[in-house]
């Protein structure tokens, strides 16, 4: 059985200022995938101890898996301690720059440079993208051993070491290790993971919750001796959980919401239109996205201002006068309106407050309404994203609204 140790990096750890979560949550984790965690060791922020604790654990195990440290200050140097110590050389990755740029630009922040450090990544190295951050987990192979980085916050971490991680280790793994991923939308992590509450108790298939985007989901993972026997034990668990769930789930691992839109559309010969206020022009990009969209995309219209709303979608003066732009009844509105203007089977469209600032009124940023409107439909959410995260609200909020389209579908008979 391969050898892990668990190396958590950061001087507040041992000064007992904040808990050791991660290595408790850890060696619970790899359990599951039969690794076996022999050590666990905390270091500070110091370049000649880290380097120090690496080596050694090195020498005894298979695995070291080390958080914290990959933050944009001096103090952190995780990274580039543990390429050192592998020999990997580091290098800039413009993309994951670009991303960092767009991070603090979407918050309204002037980035400082020393962030860029966060956009080094090892040459021949695995990066793990971090959802929830800025910094991306690394992964470093070399002559049978692995050194897993990740980032000190949890609520960073964790969803990262199920999402790449458990895949990245599956090789040091006795037997044979798959999953899937059940991909769900229109419920909370917390409210999900309550409804498969005994299943995550399960230790094969184990379950694990975990959010992305706006998204929660389910990583479903089962170990057996060949792939056909861990496939039939997943099987029954992904079947009860849809049973739990009901129609939030809307697709197992890989699939996106707007590729299981554009197909139930397909199949149901049905054409879509939008009206879209702040997420301008997002539901149209992800739903052209997907080949063949044409046979079912009509028309999208984006109508940011007042007065477009009414010119083109036909939205009542007195409504937006009495309700303003961000509310239900104006979502509803260009909901018919784009429906009636386009001719399209079905009409979505959304109105919000994307951030960082807010509208001038006192309604919060990350307010959102989507609306549908079909025959003998009319449906509209409302969406409190709770962050100040413009480029955030903006996906979530299409993703909800292109939800809209697939429950409407498949209550239909789609
Ligand atoms: P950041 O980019 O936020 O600086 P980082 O990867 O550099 O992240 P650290 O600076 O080491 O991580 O830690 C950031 C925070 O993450 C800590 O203040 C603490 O709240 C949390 N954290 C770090 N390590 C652990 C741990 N082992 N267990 C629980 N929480 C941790």
């Amino acid at each position: 059985m391969a050898v892990c140790e668990i190396l958590s990096v950061g001087t507040e750890i041992l000064l007992g200022d904040i808990l050791n979560t991660n290595s408790k949550y850890l060696s619970v984790e790899l359990a599951k995938i039969g690794i076996s965690v022999l050590r666990h060791t905390t270091v500070g922020d110091n370049h000649a101890r880290l380097s120090a604790a690496l080596k050694t654990a090195l020498e005894r195990s298979d695995i070291v898996i080390a958080t914290g440290g990959l933050g944009p200050t001096a103090d952190d140097i995780t990274r580039e301690v543990c390429c050192e110590v592998m020999g990997f050389e580091l290098t800039l990755d413009e993309r994951i720059a670009d991303g960092i740029r767009s991070f603090f630009v979407s918050r309204g922040i002037e980035m400082p440079e020393n962030n860029l450090r966060q956009a080094y990544v090892p040459i021949g190295g695995a990066v793990f993208e971090n959802r929830n951050g800025t910094a991306p987990g690394l992964g470093l192979k070399k002559n049978g051993k692995c050194i897993v980085i990740l980032p000190g916050p949890p609520y960073e971490m964790a969803p990262m070491y199920q999402e790449y991680v458990v895949p990245y280790l599956a090789e040091y793994s006795d037997g044979v290790i798959v999953s899937h991923t059940v991909r769900t939308m229109g419920i909370g992590e917390s409210a999900m993971a309550e409804k498969v509450a005994d299943l995550l108790e399960g230790r094969n298939p184990t379950v694990a919750p975990y959010a992305k985007k706006g998204e929660a989901l389910l990583r479903v993972t089962a170990k057996a001796e060949n792939e056909a026997d861990a496939y039939a034990l997943l099987e029954p668990v992904i079947t009860e959980i849809r049973n739990r769930l009901g129609d939030v789930v809307y697709g197992i691992d890989s699939e996106s919401i707007e590729q299981r839109v554009v197909e139930l559309l397909k199949k149901n010969k049905m054409t879509l239109a939008t009206a879209e206020s702040c997420t301008a022009g997002y539901i149209p990009k992800r739903i052209t996205d997907i080949a063949g969209a044409s046979q079912v995309f009509e028309y999208g219209a984006i109508t940011y201002s007042n007065d477009v709303k009414e010119k083109v979608l036909g939205v009542r003066h007195e409504t937006l006068l009495a309700y303003g732009a961000v509310s239900e009844q104006t979502a509803r509105e260009m909901a018919s309106g784009i429906r009636r203007v386009s001719g399209a089977d079905i009409g979505i469209a959304v109105t919000g407050i994307a951030g960082p600032g807010s509208d001038g009124t006192d309604k919060p940023v990350g307010l959102c309404f989507v609306a549908l409107d079909a025959e003998g439909e009319q449906v509209c959410e409302k969406i409190e994203t709770g962050r100040n995260d413009r480029e955030y609200n903006r996906y979530v909020t299409a993703s909800r609204a292109l939800n809209l389209v697939r429950r409407y579908i498949e209550k239909t008979g789609g």
